[in-house]
């Protein structure tokens, strides 16, 4: 696979990180949460220049008052130093990492409007879809880069992350197949990843995988496994979101969907799925960019799909219950 990178966690492969840091562009991390202190301490360890830029004010002078971030990786952990500031700064932006929820992406960037240089990029990490593309529609002149990953990581408080899961990530332009040269950067941060061309038919697939599981944890409150106990729910899923991704121009991503669900549920069984983990938690969901995404996608092309219809109903129900947005 072209720009594939199949090397282990190395973080230290740089043989001179001055020189790299020298040539390197900025990385400007949106968000440090999960995902984004993942990137930005990775990077930073590898000598790229990194800043963070933080909610406001008063989160800067949290994470000021702090040492700096810090990545647990098995049991070990590690503390970087990484710039930290506002959206206001005056700095231009070449490169960004919005490392944002999903509902929050639109809005954090359109802060930083102003400051994005005419040839800017931006790496979207959001899960689902819709948000990307409407980030994308705000900024016409960047180029967006959209990334699906499986990589896995908790806060285990402020500034600090676990690192959970090691996974893959990938990334693509679906308007220009050629790949940035920064990927380089990822490679010596060892950021497991590779260039994808078909970056939609993997977030199509990431999503309705999404919709066969996440929700159906949440209504019966279970792991992933135990699914295996509603296998006829599943199947009638995998059939409706199969017929919405012919429908929506992506054969592809429909392929076998129901046997990649079971495997999934099978080889995560264990696991609580990230959107019961947020209802455990009494966290915002990214609903509206997962199942409510697919149920609108469905509405627009006037596919009629029932037990999907009702699924997001009954999830939207249990949200009510729990005191938790709906969107
Ligand atoms: P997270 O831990 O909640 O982090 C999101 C961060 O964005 C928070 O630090 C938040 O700031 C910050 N933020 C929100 N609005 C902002 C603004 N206007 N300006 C500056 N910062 C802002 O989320 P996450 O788990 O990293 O997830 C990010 C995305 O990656 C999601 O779409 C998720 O589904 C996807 N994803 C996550 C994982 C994972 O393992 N975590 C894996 C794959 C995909 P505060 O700290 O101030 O609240």
């Amino acid at each position: 696979m072209p720009g594939h990178y199949s090397g282990s966690f190395a973080p230290f492969t740089v043989s001179d990180p001055t020189e790299h840091k020298l040539m390197s562009t900025t990385w400007h991390i949106l968000g440090a949460g999960s995902l984004g202190t993942l990137w930005a301490t990775r990077l930073a360890r590898a000598g790229l220049t990194v800043r963070l830029i933080l909610r406001d004010k008063a989160r800067l002078a949290s994470y000021r008052a702090a040492a700096g971030l810090t990545l647990v990786e098995q049991g070990v952990e590690q503390t970087y130093t990484v710039f930290g500031e506002t959206p206001d700064s005056p700095e231009p932006i070449h490169r960004l990492l919005v490392a944002c929820k999903a509902y929050d992406a639109q809005g954090a960037v359109a802060q930083l409007q102003h400051r994005l240089a005419a040839n800017a990029e931006l790496i979207l990490l959001q899960n689902g879809l819709g948000s990307q593309e409407a980030v994308a529609a705000q900024l016409p002149q960047a180029r967006c880069i959209f990334a699906s990953s499986t990589e896995g990581a908790f806060r285990g408080g402020d500034w600090r992350v676990v690192f959970a899961g090691h996974g893959y990530t990938w990334l693509g332009d679906a308007s220009h197949p050629a790949p940035p040269l920064w990927l380089d950067d990822l490679h010596a941060a060892g950021i497991p990843h590779a260039w994808s061309t078909d970056i939609l038919t993997r977030l199509w697939r990431k999503l309705a995988l999404n919709c066969a599981i996440n929700p159906l944890t949440v209504l019966y409150q279970c792991r992933n496994g135990e699914l295996q106990a509603h296998h006829c729910e599943v199947a009638t899923l995998c059939a409706e979101l199969a017929e919405l991704l012919e429908c929506c121009g992506q054969p592809t991503a429909a392929l076998d969907l129901q046997h990649d669900v079971e495997r999934v549920i099978q080889a995560t069984a264990a696991n609580y799925s990230s959107m019961y983990q947020d209802v455990a938690a009494g966290r915002r969901t990214e609903i509206s960019y997962l199942l409510g995404y697919a149920c609108q996608a469905a509405a627009r092309h006037r596919l009629n799909l029932p037990h999907l219809q009702q699924l997001q109903g009954r999830l939207v129900e249990q949200l009510r219950v729990r005191g938790l947005p709906r969107d």
